[in-house]
């Protein structure tokens, strides 16, 4: 349950809960960070078991967006919404609606966007009742889908991985093992078959691969077999805890590199197991920031050459963590995390420096009237 000592062990400033009969909605908004700006994250919209299982996930993914936008150099802090119910069946005008009254009464402290179980469509009726909300499509103003920018995010990430391990960030001739042919996946396939690396890959949805085999040579492989691939890189672009103690036994890519996220299972037991294996891995939310990069370009008036551009960025973020995790011996995800803290503590400082454009109710304000 939300009470002060799990806000105070998450760090959150302000979580709000929805409720709307009529609607159907019981939706959480939890802002975790504003130090750096407004809250931005999407809103998941899941069947979650309990109540406490929703209000878990809420607080763990808005704090996870406010190291992501930190850690990309972005002016905006860390949010996210749960919707509790099931996207097949509950979804409708009304309870997007419902919900986007709820965004405009956090008068932007909150934004949202598009996130498991909600789509571009849902976020067209919250922008009926609210401007804080971004991922709406390309018609209407907003940026589409971010695959395309966040797949080039990690295509970039992967090339400083390269850069690192092996001196040189060229990928041509590099065996990849693709895990996923999904959005991300199939973009960056693209890069990666541009360059001239030599593609293994793999998805359930036979369907998924067919559609990539039609821009990309690629070798494919059964699901179970992409660990097992004798590879220079291996890069997870479709499930999260894929980084284990079954997998890490028969990974023998010498970088792990890929957009999806959550990818280890355990934090401080498989970001340590990496770092003894020599293995440069990636961090997660720092490689796949393409997507709020993407989406936070909305807020300015889109353009995707521009999100594009920011989203190369990435390569010196990922850069700058490897450095860091060899220096202090710490995993990557370590070095990240503290990247975004000491951002979040040095340019958080501006907000002290006084700019004149305060209002003044009282005394002072009846002598400049005069
Ligand atoms: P997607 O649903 O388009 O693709 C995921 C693919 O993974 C699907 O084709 C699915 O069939 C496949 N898959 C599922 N289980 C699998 C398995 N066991 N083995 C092999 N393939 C399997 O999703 P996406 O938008 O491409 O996102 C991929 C990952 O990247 C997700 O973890 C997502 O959270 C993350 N991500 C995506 C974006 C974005 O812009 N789309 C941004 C940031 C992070």
């Amino acid at each position: 349950m939300v009470n002060f000592e799990s806000l105070e062990e998450y760090g959150h400033e302000q979580v709000v809960y929805c409720y709307n009969k009529e609607a159907g909605l019981k939706a959480i908004i939890a802002i975790h960070n504003t130090t750096l700006g407004p809250a931005l994250g999407g809103t998941r919209m899941w069947t979650y078991k309990t109540e406490e299982d929703a209000v878990r996930d809420v607080l763990r993914l808005s704090r996870g967006m406010t190291y992501k936008a930190a850690v990309s150099g972005l002016n905006l802090g860390g949010g996210k919404a749960v919707i509790i119910g099931d996207s097949a069946t509950q979804k409708n005008e009304l309870l997007f609606r419902t919900f986007g009254k709820f965004i405009e009464g956090l008068a932007g402290r909150y934004i949202t966007a598009e996130d498991v179980g909600t789509s571009v469509k849902d976020m067209e009726f919250v922008r009926m009742e609210t401007k804080y909300v971004t991922g709406i499509s390309k018609a209407l103003g907003g940026s589409g889908d971010p695959s395309p920018v966040t797949a080039y995010g990690v295509y970039v990430g992967i090339k400083a991985c390269a850069k690192y391990k092996w001196g040189n960030d060229s990928l041509k001739s590099k065996k990849i093992a693709v895990q996923g042919a999904g959005q991300v996946a199939s973009y960056l396939c693209e890069h990666l078959y541009n360059e001239g690396a030599e593609i293994f890959l793999t998805d359930i949805n036979e369907e998924k691969i067919k559609r990539t085999l039609e821009t990309v040579k690629a070798q494919v492989v059964k699901p179970e077999e992409i660990y097992d691939i004798d590879a220079d890189i291996f890069s997870p672009n479709a499930l999260g805890a894929i980084i284990n103690d079954n997998t890490l036994s028969r990974i023998k890519a010498e970088i792990i590199a890929g957009g999806a996220n959550n990818q280890l299972e355990v934090e401080k037991v498989h970001g340590p197991k990496l770092v003894e294996k020599g293995i440069v891995y990636a961090p997660d939310y720092v490689i796949n920031a393409g997507g709020l990069i993407n989406v936070a370009n909305e807020l300015e008036g889109y353009r995707q050459d521009k999100a594009l551009k920011q989203a190369e960025g990435i390569y010196d973020v990922i850069m700058r963590i490897l450095k860091i995790s060899e220096e202090k011996k710490i995993p990557t995800y370590e070095a990240s995390n503290k990247i975004a803290e000491e951002r979040l503590s040095s340019v958080g400082r501006i907000s002290n420096i006084y700019t004149g454009r305060s209002f003044f109710s009282g005394r002072l304000s009846e002598i400049i009237k005069r």
